[in-house]
């Protein structure tokens, strides 16, 4: 029985845990230091990475998360989630009352927050996402206010690129145990059925030591 966790201080929590369900595995909210403990794998949601970063500061989390990311256990990131495993934030918003926003890190690259904003806030388009049994199969992708990856180290596999005035930007990237993805797979899909699955699934072949 491989656990699952989800960060569960805000965002789409409920969305992942019905992807992982659906999967045929089992995911639960983690909102303590305590409850990382036992987790197979972790999953950092969607939301507004600047108010997890608070949540996480102020519930003591920060520790405990790094050392988790940092023990080698799969943890994947969508869209704030990416942010929060970034090394860099190219613009961190600095209105949090002080310190500027900080990231978890682990994941050698820089991300630019709502990159996509100056030409489309929120878009959904098909991707090609490499690493999959079916690559050729177009995954729907559902972008809000995402993040794309500015720059990323050697290690970091670029695993799905959106076109946009005329560069490819890396919106999924895996490097070792950590994935992210500038995109929501777990909200692809009607009254609370999923319908694009194959990042969850990497994500447990990723734990399952498959992939
Ligand atoms: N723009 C958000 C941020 O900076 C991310 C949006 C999302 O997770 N859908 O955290």
């Amino acid at each position: 029985e491989n656990l699952i966790g989800v960060l569960a201080l805000q965002g789409d929590v409920h969305e992942h845990i019905r992807a992982i369900e659906a999967c045929g595995e089992t995911a639960v909210p983690i909102r303590r230091a305590a409850e990382l403990a036992g987790l197979a794998g972790l999953i950092l949601p969607g939301g507004e990475s600047t108010t997890m970063d608070k949540l996480i500061r102020s519930f003591g989390l920060a520790e405990p998360l790094k050392e988790f990311i940092a023990s080698g256990q799969p943890v994947y990131g969508s869209c704030a989630g990416m942010i929060l495993l970034a090394d860099r934030i190219v613009d961190p918003a600095t209105d949090l009352g002080g310190q500027p926003q900080q990231t978890l890190g682990g994941l050698d690259i820089a991300v630019r927050r709502n990159a996509f904003g100056r030409q489309r806030d929120s878009f959904e388009t098909e991707l090609t996402f490499s690493g999959l049994s079916d690559p050729e199969r177009p995954m729907h992708a559902v972008f809000i206010r995402a993040p794309w990856v500015e720059s990323a180290g050697a290690g970091v596999q670029r695993l799905a690129t959106v076109r946009i005035e005329g560069a490819d930007r890396a919106v999924a990237v895996r490097s070792g145990n950590l994935l992210a993805t500038s995109f929501h797979p777990e909200v692809t899909g009607q009254r609370g059925v999923p319908s694009e699955l194959r990042v969850h699934e990497l994500f447990i072949r990723m734990i399952k030591q498959e992939a």
